[in-house]
């Protein structure tokens, strides 16, 4: 699909060496647009919204803070660690927020999976409906993300 001269500009500050070291799109050859589309349809499908599912990542975000780089354990059903660097990164498109440079991971005592998030994977999951592109290191299928962070029912409660 031909997307906006905006979104193009933001898919180039989005490539490696501009924002960040590593980029956010991988290795994936899609538009950004089409990149914002198929995550949104799934998104859809499963009958959430991104809101609710950054709303359970900053919880788990939260509670690991407090851990000062110690395991929190959440619920009985997670063990979150905060790992926070100096400076901040500024979020690709452009709305001049910058997120603390934070790494969050999260272990999943029930399913035994780890799954790790940027306070700017936070926002732009929240505020762009953005999951990175396939091969990005931060990439987060939204499928895989909202099982790990308890299904739909949890995220619809
Ligand atoms: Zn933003």
């Amino acid at each position: 699909m031909k997307q906006s001269p905006n979104l193009q500009d933001i898919q180039e500050a989005m490539k490696p060496g501009s924002l960040s070291a590593e980029g956010f799109l991988g290795t994936d050859d899609r538009s950004l647009s089409d990149i914002l589309q198929a995550d949104q349809q799934t998104v859809r499908r499963l009958g959430v919204t991104d809101q609710a599912i950054a709303a359970a990542m900053r919880r788990l975000t939260e509670a690991a803070k407090t851990g000062l780089g110690k395991p929190i354990e959440l619920d009985g059903l997670y063990e979150a660690t905060d790992d926070e660097f100096m400076g901040r990164l500024p979020c690709p498109f452009r709305d001049n927020f910058k997120a603390e440079k934070r790494i969050t991971t999260v272990h999943n005592l029930a399913t035994g999976q780890t799954m790790a998030w940027s306070d700017l994977n936070i926002h732009m999951i929240e505020a762009h409906g953005f999951y990175e592109g396939f091969g990005s290191h931060y990439r987060l299928e939204p499928a895989g993300l909202v099982d790990f962070l308890g299904g739909v029912e949890r995220l619809r409660a």
